[in-house]
């Protein structure tokens, strides 16, 4: 069954955005080749960009403008083979690059960058490097008088690694530009199923009456990768999944389901909101937490073929009960998970609606409840699983249909959303923070988080091994079956 057909009114309408300089410090590496450059190429594809917009590159790497504007070319090819396709939007994308090589370390080139900047037209200074070069870059920005107090900072994760650094990376930051300037990143605010999580909420009459604590029964949260560490290995081991994956991005979906509705769709608005609820949430008790490593399977080698540290204790999976103590949760856990090499590929919010108060059909007892999956990856698109009388004759007998509002399903199949970075990069040159996390969030997130890592830490205890193809440790799914409930299959 689907909730809404083909609906040839949703075509999307690209306004431009005002012409912009964006400097992409680190323009050479993996990020801005896989990402960033193809993102910008197609919202000028789109018609997004204005044709006067600069793109400048800086990076240590030696090369002539031509020479980056080869390199991008060739990063179009692997990562955005459409751009051979429409030569003329690729020429008019590779005039709009520049290149300068600057070693942020130091305080040559950067006079040449403040002269290939325009006055009247917005700024903005992507960081695509090592968070230990964020100070550097900012501090020089501002001393070299390249910032001005228009332009915009974009800074992307790891954002810290505990509550002091975090506090740390602020305060650098806040020494040279204020709030309104900085962008800090986290990109699974800018997936479309994320904002559509918002729109289902506050643009329905139907769903907020009933998102609450009387009728939803608990949340799952899950973000599952298939892939290991592989060569992130070095990086991964000093992280693990609660840093890498739970204090950012399964944070704010935690609080984009668990907020309440903002007076207006603005900025300090939604981020006001999604504050109250990371510091309504109790503190980790580590018996409802989780972790585990996985092992071989498959071919694969397990998480210590790919670090240097055979003891090590970090976890390639975390599992958590978490309660929001507030009026409207007070006693709906929201469990969350994530890992690697798991099953699937597969990142969604779960809403698990209570049963009805009564049950007029024995089978009831042992129907599914209704369910509200908000998926992110890979398939973006929600789904209302409904219980239905199963059609034909034989009497009452019910069965469980997805109202599917998925997007391909609703807007045809060649529907193809912004991605998260299209769409976050877009943000930043017009200027609007609502989907970038504030500084006092991502501080209040490393408070909540901190504990559990110190207690982890102090523990004789280690991950619980799990098998790579799965979903997760014995003790993962234990977790729910102690509250009488059971996660949601991993499946793409
Ligand atoms: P990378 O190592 O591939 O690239 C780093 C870039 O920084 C290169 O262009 C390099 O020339 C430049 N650089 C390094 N030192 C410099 C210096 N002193 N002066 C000037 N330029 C210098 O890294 P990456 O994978 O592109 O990641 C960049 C940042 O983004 C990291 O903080 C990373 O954690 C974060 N990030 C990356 C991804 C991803 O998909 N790659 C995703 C999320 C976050």
């Amino acid at each position: 069954m689907r909730l809404i057909g083909k609906n040839s009114a949703m075509v999307s309408r690209v306004i431009p955005v005002t012409p912009f300089d964006l400097v992409i410090f680190g323009a050479t590496g993996d990020l801005a080749r896989r990402k960033l450059l193809p993102a910008l190429f197609r919202r000028m594809l789109d018609g997004q960009m204005p044709t006067n917009a600069k793109i400048i590159g800086v990076a240590r790497r030696q090369m002539s403008r031509e020479s980056f504007q080869d390199f991008v070319r060739e990063a179009l090819a692997e990562f955005e083979p459409e751009a051979l396709a429409a030569p003329k939007v690729l020429k008019a994308f590779l005039a709009a690059l520049d290149y300068l090589v600057v070693d942020v370390m130091g305080d040559a080139g950067w006079a040449d960058l403040g002269q290939k900047l325009r006055p009247d037209v917005v700024r903005a200074f992507y960081l695509s490097v090592g968070p230990s070069l964020f100070g550097e870059i900012a501090t020089r920005l501002n001393r070299h008088g390249i910032a001005t107090p228009q332009s915009r900072i974009v800074v992307e994760k790891p954002l810290g690694h505990d509550l002091a650094s975090a506090k740390a990376l602020n305060a650098q930051l806040g020494a040279c530009f204020d709030e309104q300037q900085i962008y800090r990143i986290d990109h699974y605010l800018g997936k479309e199923t994320v904002q559509n999580l918002m729109a289902i909420r506050f643009a329905n009459a139907l769903f907020e009456p009933l998102w609450n604590s009387q009728h939803i029964d608990h949340v799952q949260i899950t973000v599952a990768e298939s892939i290991g560490v592989e060569g992130r290995g070095g990086y991964y081991d000093k992280s693990g999944a609660l840093r890498d994956m739970v204090q950012n991005h399964m944070m704010q979906l935690l609080c984009l389901t668990a907020m309440e509705p903002p007076a207006k769709f603005n900025a300090d608005f939604v981020r006001d909101e999604k504050l109250k609820v990371i510091r309504a949430l109790e503190p980790l008790r580590v018996e409802e937490t989780v972790r585990g490593q996985y092992r071989g399977g498959g071919g694969e080698g397990s998480y210590f073929d790919h670090v240097e540290n055979p003891a090590s204790k970090t976890e390639s999976f975390v599992a958590l009960k978490v309660e929001v103590e507030n009026w409207r949760w007070a006693g709906v856990p929201f469990y969350l998970r994530t890992g690697k090499r798991l099953r699937a590929r597969v990142s969604e919010i779960v809403v698990v609606f209570k049963k009805p108060p009564h049950a007029i059909f024995p089978e009831m007892a042992t129907q599914g409840s209704n369910e509200l999956v908000i998926r992110l990856q890979p398939d973006e698109g929600i789904t209302l699983n409904m219980t239905i009388k199963e059609p034909g004759p034989g009497g009452m007998r019910l069965a469980q249909v997805p109202l599917d509002m998925s997007f391909a399903e609703a807007l045809g199949e060649d529907f193809h959303g912004p991605d998260a970075y299209e769409r976050l990069i877009m943000d930043v040159i017009r200027g609007d923070q609502t989907l970038f996390m504030r500084g006092d969030e991502l501080e209040e997130a490393w408070r909540w988080v901190d504990p559990l890592v110190a207690a982890w830490a102090e523990s004789s205890a280690r991950p619980a091994g799990y098998d790579a193809g799965g979903s997760g440790p014995e003790d993962a799914l234990a977790l729910l079956h102690r509250d009488g409930r059971k996660w949601r299959e991993i499946e793409s």
